[in-house]
């Protein structure tokens, strides 16, 4: 049998690291198990759903690579939720309640003031069809809960072993709403039963829900699929990311820069035993992805660790994928400049700083002006790749200046700062004019 996994978002905001991380690691396990990928938009809830935030996801998906074989709106299958619905309720499974939500808060304060757990206590299971029809004619509209049979219900955790949990401690789930909206429970298990979904893989906020879909699953006669739950993101200081989840979403990270093989890499191996490395591609990580890989613990969401895995990713790029970014951004300047600067990059737009050292004008920075008159007296001719080695060796007779302090008054006065790329590879990108300005401390 085949895998088929899904990604189901609300298209009530913006993706963001944490339901990215949900759709990465289907898209990883479905890749690399030979298996399909189902993009499933849960938006059943009409009223936060929109059309922006639908197509916001494609694009996110698309960027990063996590393309999808099948799609689906939840929002056009409300005829088979109905069809589940009517099935659990000739079965006695989904059953009308009137409560409204004010009186269950004040059923679930006097549970917690005894000591009992704030579970539904089943009052409506006992309504008589009398009663019933006297809510109806009050105006009432029920809202139907799915009763549990109240058991343990077990299944083997591909991410945390064997799982359980007590569907007794729990409340029966609201299925349908009194305005008829399904809430996710239901579509999400006819769908998963309709696709033919093998596993069903997710946060592990959601195991005390598995409890309720497996029997969901059971009531209608199907076989409940595999399970994962993986572990939630903390961040570097271990606290949960759930709220800040909404700072880091997809598409500002993009505006921001960042490579999305760096956000996928990063993403895809945090909470691994794998070391946090770049991929050479989102294909290479589903190959070497396997649940057996990943911890219990939480999985820790560290910027730093993103930043360093981009400025690998940046340092990989060959000319011919740099080239129309460069000239993107009117930054071409040939494959030796890509190769010179990039090591020096933490992101690509960085390169246009680099760029600006080349292209100028450059602000000379120097300390010493008879140096860099002597340096000037002694610039070769040709600047070619040998000529930093010829110059800075003369420059060093006759100042007898050496090391640090013989290369950084130059690249100060040559670049106008401290740090960046190699000086030998840059000269002669840079060319003699404007080196000869810059020693003469004019900006060029
Ligand atoms: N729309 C649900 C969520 O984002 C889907 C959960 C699931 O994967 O079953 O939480």
């Amino acid at each position: 049998m085949s895998v088929k996994v899904r990604f189901a978002p609300s298209p009530t905001g913006k993706l963001h690291v944490g339901n990215v991380r949900t759709a990465l690691v289907n898209w990883l396990f479905a890749k690399g198990q030979g298996g399909s990928f189902v993009l499933r938009i849960d938006d059943t809830d009409l009223a936060r759903s929109t059309q922006e935030y639908e197509d916001g996801i494609e694009a996110d998906l698309t960027w990063l690579g996590l393309t999808w074989d099948e799609r689906y709106n939840q929002s056009k299958r409300f005829d088979r939720y109905g069809e589940a619905a009517a099935r659990l309720k000739a079965d006695g499974r989904l059953y009308p309640c009137y409560e409204t939500a004010d009186e269950l808060d004040r059923r679930r304060k006097v549970q917690l003031s005894r000591g009992q757990p704030p579970i539904y206590d089943r009052a409506a299971l006992s309504l008589t069809d009398a009663e019933k029809a006297a809510f109806e004619a009050e105006g009432r509209r029920p809202h139907w809960r799915f009763k549990l049979e109240g058991k343990r219900v077990a299944w083997e955790d591909l991410a945390r072993g064997h799982a359980e949990v007590d569907t007794a401690s729990m409340s029966d789930p609201v299925l349908i709403r009194e305005d008829g909206l399904f809430l996710y429970t239901l579509p999400s298990v006819v769908d998963d039963i309709d696709m033919a979904i093998t596993h069903i893989i997710r946060g592990e906020d959601h195991v005390t829900n598995t409890g309720a879909q497996i029997e969901i699953f059971e009531a209608l006669g199907a076989g409940a699929p595999g399970f994962a739950h993986t572990p939630l993101l903390v961040g570097a200081d271990g606290a949960a990311l759930s709220k800040r989840l909404g700072s880091l979403s997809i598409s500002d990270m993009r505006d921001q820069g960042y490579e999305p093989i760096a956000i996928t890499s990063h993403l895809g191996k945090i909470g691994t035993s794998d070391n946090l490395e770049v991929a050479p591609s989102v294909e290479d990580l589903g190959a070497g992805f396997a649940f057996s890989k990943m911890g219990r613990s939480p999985a820790r969401y560290d910027t730093a660790d993103l930043d360093r895995l981009n400025a690998q990713a940046v340092h990989a790029i060959g000319y011919a994928e740099a080239k129309p970014r460069l000239a993107a951004l009117s930054v071409d300047l040939g494959e030796t400049f890509w190769n010179t600067v990039k090591g020096n990059l933490n992101k690509f737009g960085d390169v246009v700083d680099m760029a600006k050292i080349v292209t100028g004008p450059v602000t000379p920075v120097i300390e010493d002006a008879a140096f860099a008159a002597a340096a000037l007296d002694l610039l070769p001719d040709a600047i070619d790749a040998d000529a930093w080695s010829a110059w800075t060796s003369a420059v060093k007779d006759k100042t007898g200046a050496k090391g640090k302090g013989l290369f950084m008054p130059l690249r100060l006065a040559l670049t106008g700062q401290a740090h960046g790329p190699d000086m030998a590879a840059m000269i002669p990108l840079i060319g003699r004019e404007r080196l000869v300005q810059r020693l003469k401390g004019e900006a060029a």
